[in-house]
C-alpha cells in the first residue's frame, strides 16, 4: 500500500516520512499514495495528537507539556508524540511490528543516553512508550554498559581519520566513492602525494586519541606507499586501526608496515565464509585468501583484528550464516562487526534492483550472531542503524573484554573532535554544547586532487580557535 504524509508540523515532516520508509515493503512512501494526516495542537499544558486516513480508525492521543521545558526539549518531545502516534496508526494498517518502534535515525544509544538524561527509565521508556522491542532494548542496555568508561573519556584529545577510497573491484553492495585500481591509469600516485600533505597540514591543537584509517581499501596501496601515508601520521602509541577490508591485499610486507608504523588494530573483512557468495557479491577473493590474511596478522603478533559480516547476502540460508559465524568465533578475532545488508543509492545491487526483503530472516541471523558471539565471550559495543537494511535492523559492533574500539564509539556518539584527512572525510569539532561543525573535503578523488591546496587552507582555519 503507497502513503503519503500531511501534517500541520512541516518540521516534522521528514522525520515523520522516515516512520513510514521503516514499515516497506509493507508499506511505500509516495507522492500519489493513501493520504494519512499526522496533526498535532498545543494548546496551554496540552498536546493532542491526531493520526487518521480515510478508510481506517482514527489514533489519537493527549500528552501533558511542562511550560518550564527549554525550546529544545519542547520540540523533542511534541516530535516523539508524533511519531509514536503515526507508528501506531501504520503498524495496525500494516499489521506488523518493527524491531526498532517508532526510532528512526542512526543512533538509537543517542536516545538511551537522552532519556537517562531526562531521568527516565530507558529500558520501560523504549518497550512502552517508543515500541521498540525487548530485545532490542537489551541490546541497547549492553551496548551502554560497555561504552562505560569509554564515551566521553579523554574529551581533551581528538580522533584523527585518514580515508583511502581505493579498492581492488567494487563489490555490489559498495555505495562508497571508492576507485578500482587500474594499473595503468591509476590516481593513486598522486593521492597519496595529495593525502600526506593534508595529513601533515594541521598542527593539531589536541593530543590524539584514537586514529582510524579506512577506505576504500587503505591495503591496496603498495608496501611503499602504504609506509609513506602511515608515516606520516606518525602514531605513538595510541590506538590506531587500518583496514584491511579485503583480505587479498594484504602482504607479508604490508603487515611489516603496519607493524613498523605502530598500528595496533586491522580489520579483515570476510563479509561471509562462502565462496559461492564472495562470488555473487564482486569480492574477487577466496575463503583461503581470508584464513592467508588472518594467518599473517597473527603470525605479526601484537595486533587486534575485526572481522566484518553481512546478514541478508544474496543466496544465503541462515545455515550458510551460521557457518560463518561458527568459522569466526573459532578464529576468535578480538572484534566481529555485523551489518545487515543495505541496498544503498550508487550499489550495483540497487542498480540491479536486488531486494533484501527478509521475511524474519535477517532477525533469525541477527539474533543468532549476538547469542553465539556472546556465549564466545563477545560484548556488543556500538550500534547504528542505514536506511534500507533487511528487516530494518541495525550494524553492531562486538568485542572481546577491553577490546572495545574507541574510535567507533567516538564517532558513533559523537563525543570527540576528528581531524579527518583524504577526499571525502569529514572534519568535526565537537563544542560543549552540544554544537557539532563539520568540514567535509572534495568527495571526488579528481576534484580532491585539483583543489587540495583550497581543502589544506580551509581546514587549517576550521580548527583555529
Ligand atoms: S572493499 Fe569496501 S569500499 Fe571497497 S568496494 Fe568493497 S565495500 Fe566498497
Amino acid at each position: 500500500m503507497k502513503i503519503s504524509v500531511k501534517t500541520n508540523c512541516e518540521s516534522f515532516k521528514n522525520e515523520l516520512e522516515e516512520v513510514v520508509r521503516a514499515f516497506a515493503p509493507y508499506l511505500l512512501l509516495a507522492e500519489d499514495g493513501a493520504v494519512v494526516v499526522a496533526d498535532l495542537t498545543v494548546n496551554g499544558g496540552k498536546a493532542k495528537t491526531l493520526v487518521s486516513a480515510e478508510g481506517y480508525p482514527t489514533r489519537s492521543g493527549e500528552y501533558a507539556v511542562d511550560e518550564n521545558w527549554s525550546d529544545l526539549y519542547r520540540k523533542r518531545c511534541l516530535k516523539r508524540f508524533l511519531k509514536r502516534d503515526l507508528y501506531d496508526f501504520l503498524s495496525s494498517v500494516a499489521g506488523v511490528s518493527l524491531s526498532y518502534g517508532s526510532l528512526t535515525g542512526i543512533r538509537p544509544t543517542k536516545l538511551f543516553y537522552e532519556l537517562i538524561d531526562e531521568g527516565k527509565d530507558p529500558m520501560t521508556e523504549l518497550v512502552d512508550y517508543f515500541r521498540v522491542s525487548p530485545s532490542k532494548t537489551s541490546l541497547l542496555a549492553e551496548i551502554v554498559e560497555s561504552q562505560k568508561g569509554i564515551i566521553g573519556a579523554e574529551t581533551e584529545k581528538a580522533d584523527w581519520f585518514v580515508n583511502i577510497p581505493f579498492c581492488p573491484s567494487r563489490c555490489h553492495y559498495c555505495s562508497f566513492l571508492s576507485e578500482v585500481i587500474r594499473p595503468k591509469k591509476s590516481n593513486l600516485p598522486a593521492y597519496v602525494d595529495a593525502l600526506v600533505r593534508d595529513i601533515e597540514c594541521v598542527p593539531p591543537a589536541k593530543p590524539r586519541r584514537a586514529i582510524y584509517v579506512g577506505g576504500g581499501t587503505p591495503t591496496s596501496l603498495s608496501a611503499e606507499q602504504l609506509d609513506v601515508v602511515l608515516a606520516a601520521i606518525k602514531a605513538n602509541g595510541e590506538e590506531f586501526t587500518v583496514e584491511a577490508g579485503r583480505p587479498e591485499t594484504l602482504t607479508e610486507e604490508k603487515v611489516a608496515v603496519l607493524k613498523q608504523r605502530a598500528v595496533t588494530r586491522v580489520s579483515v573483512n570476510p563479509q561471509t565464509f562462502k565462496q559461492e557468495t564472495l562470488d555473487v557479491i564482486g569480492r574477487r577473493h577466496t575463503v583461503e585468501d581470508i584464513f592467508n590474511a588472518y594467518r599473517l596478522v597473527r603470525d605479526a603478533g601484537g595486533l587486534d583484528v575485526n572481522m566484518d559480516f553481512i546478514t541478508m547476502l544474496p543466496g544465503e540460508s541462515f545455515e550458510d550464516f551460521k557457518h560463518s559465524m561458527d568459522v569466526a568465533i573459532d578464529l576468535s578475532p578480538e572484534n566481529v562487526t555485523i551489518h545487515s545488508l543495505s541496498i544503498k543509492r550508487g550499489s550495483i545491487f540497487a542498480e540491479n534492483k536486488y531486494d533484501n526483503f527478509s521475511d524474519g530472516l535477517a532477525e533469525r541471523m541477527s539474533d543468532h550472531a549476538r547469542n553465539a558471539l556472546e556465549k564466545a565471550g563477545y560484548r556488543p559495543y556500538y550500534i547504528y542503524r542505514q536506511k534500507n537494511t533487511s528487516g530494518r535492523l541495525e550494524n553492531v559492533g562486538y568485542a572481546k573484554p577491553g577490546k572495545v574500539c574507541k574510535y567507533n564509539v567516538d564517532i558513533m556518539e559523537e563525543t570527540h573532535d576528528i581531524y579527518a584527512s583524504g577526499a571525502g572525510a569529514i572534519s568535526k569539532r565537537i563544542f560543549g554544547n552540544g554544537r557539532i561543525e563539520r568540514l567535509a573535503e572534495v568527495k571526488e578523488i579528481k576534484g580532491y586532487l585539483e583543489r587540495i591546496d583550497e581543502m589544506i587552507q580551509k581546514k587549517i582555519e576550521f580548527f583555529r580557535d
